[in-house]
């Protein structure tokens, strides 16, 4: 639903259309069911069903509470542009493991360019993200930037973030271990990853002169999506309280 922070405990609310037919038809929920909305606040809703008709769905808020699922660190994955599918794979698979802001970031070797990514794209990223949000219980949708060239990533890296490129050419420092050495622990952290043909050695070297760290993942070659859903595994195991 709609933000609306202004929604408090025995208050009623018609639910809008999209969401009556979810609730009346896909779920099938009975009267007096209850029901969690999100309103993207970062609280949860608990409601239950007072009306279920063709007319509309009605429901009475029963309780407002802060949400508890999402993680204190917060994860800024800056990914090379990818061809879709592959790319919509980590816009969900990244929600679920608890990423914060998805940047898509033109790289040298994007393959998948700007003309990939109209305004429909748009959209039907931003669902995506929005159901996965759904699915797996968090109260924010993570937010999703206008694509970006890498340059201006680099030079947008908050100051107390620790930045990380996952590189296949770099043989000396591994993610997990560059994690556990952080003290204190980092509360953000701006993933870089590369787009199918990879990142060039220029890209990671201008990187470094903004600061980023490069890691390996490990001594096989990954594909990009399977890249960027270790490293924000890996990231959540060694930094999530
Ligand atoms: N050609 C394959 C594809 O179509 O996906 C592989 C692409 S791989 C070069 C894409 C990105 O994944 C790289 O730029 C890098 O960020 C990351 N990556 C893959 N394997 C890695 C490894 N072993 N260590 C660190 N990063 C890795």
């Amino acid at each position: 639903i709609p933000p609306s922070h202004s929604l408090q405990p025995s208050e009623t609310l018609t639910l809008p259309d999209k969401l009556a037919h979810q609730v009346r038809d896909v779920l099938r929920l009975a009267i007096g069911e209850a029901l969690i909305l999100l309103d993207n606040s970062g609280d949860e809703i608990i409601c239950s069903v007072m009306k279920s008709s063709r007319a509309g769905v009605e429901v009475t808020i029963q309780e407002r509470r802060a949400g508890q699922r999402e993680s204190a660190v917060q994860i800024i994955l800056c990914q090379g542009l990818l061809k879709s599918a592959r790319f919509e794979l980590i816009l969900e698979k990244g929600t679920e493991l608890g990423v914060t802001a998805f940047v898509p970031t033109l790289c040298r070797r994007s393959m998948a360019g700007l003309e990939d990514a109209g305004p429909s794209k748009l959209q039907r990223w931003q669902r995506i993200l929005q159901e996965a949000t759904e699915q797996c219980g968090r109260s924010r949708v993570p937010t999703l930037s206008p694509i970006r060239p890498l340059m201006h990533t680099l030079n947008d890296i908050p100051s107390d973030a620790l930045a990380l490129m996952p590189w296949e050419e770099e043989h000396g420092v591994n993610l997990r271990t560059t994690l556990q050495e952080q003290s204190p622990k980092p509360q953000t952290i701006v993933l870089f990853i590369g787009p199918e043909g990879g990142l060039m050695a220029e890209e990671v070297a201008l990187a470094k002169r903004h600061g980023v760290q490069s890691v390996s993942l490990g001594p096989r070659i990954l594909r990009a999506e399977t890249a960027a859903i270790a490293a924000i595994a890996n990231v959540m195991y060694e930094l999530e309280a």
